[in-house]
C-alpha cells in the first residue's frame, strides 16, 4: 500500500528569493496537506549524508555545498499518491525541460538551483522524513 505522504524541501535559492509563501500556496492548492514543516539549515556533512546516493557524481560536491549554503524549508506532505503526484507538481529536474505550471518551471534558477526537492519513492520519502522529523513533529 502507498505511504500516503512524501518528503519535500524548498531549497536555499528559493528561500533566499522569498518564494516560500508562493510555493507553499501551490502545494496546498494541489491538494497536499502539510503534516510537518520546519525552517532549518543543513551542515555540509548533513547535506552529504542526505544526498549519499549521488556521492561520486560530478555534481555531488557542488550540490552539497549549495544545499548547506542557507536556510531551507523541510516538509512532510500528505495526500493519496503523494510521492508520484508531488514529482509531477515539481516537474523535471532540469527546469528547461519542466512543463509549464510546474514549480521548477516557475521558480528554478538553474539545474542545481531548481527550487524544490521531492522524494522519488515511498522508501526514500520515509528515509528522508525520518532524517528531519520525529513522531511528535508530525500531525
Ligand atoms: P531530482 O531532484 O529531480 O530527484 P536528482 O536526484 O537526479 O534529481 O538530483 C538531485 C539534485 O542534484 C537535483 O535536484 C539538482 O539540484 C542536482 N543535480 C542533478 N543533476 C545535476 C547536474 N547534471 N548538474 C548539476 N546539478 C544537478
Ligand atoms: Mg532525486
Amino acid at each position: 500500500m502507498a505511504l500516503g505522504y512524501t518528503f519535500a524541501m524548498i531549497k536555499p535559492s528559493a528561500c533566499r528569493k522569498n518564494h516560500v509563501g508562493s510555493i507553499l500556496a501551490i502545494i496546498n492548492q494541489a491538494g497536499f496537506r502539510i503534516s510537518a514543516i520546519q525552517s532549518t539549515k543543513l551542515t555540509l556533512e548533513e547535506a552529504q549524508r542526505f544526498y549519499e546516493v549521488h556521492r561520486g557524481k560530478e555534481f555531488y560536491d557542488s550540490l552539497c555545498e549549495f544545499m548547506s549554503s542557507g536556510p531551507i524549508i523541510v516538509l512532510l506532505l500528505q495526500k493519496e499518491n503523494a510521492v508520484k503526484d508531488f514529482r509531477k507538481l515539481i516537474g523535471n529536474t532540469n527546469p528547461q525541460m519542466a512543463e509549464e505550471g510546474t514549480i521548477r518551471k516557475m521558480f528554478a534558477e538553474s539545474l542545481q538551483k531548481n527550487a524544490v526537492h521531492g522524494a522519488d519513492s515511498d522508501e526514500n520519502a520515509k528515509r528522508e522524513a525520518d532524517f528531519f522529523f520525529n513522531q511528535r513533529e508530525r500531525y
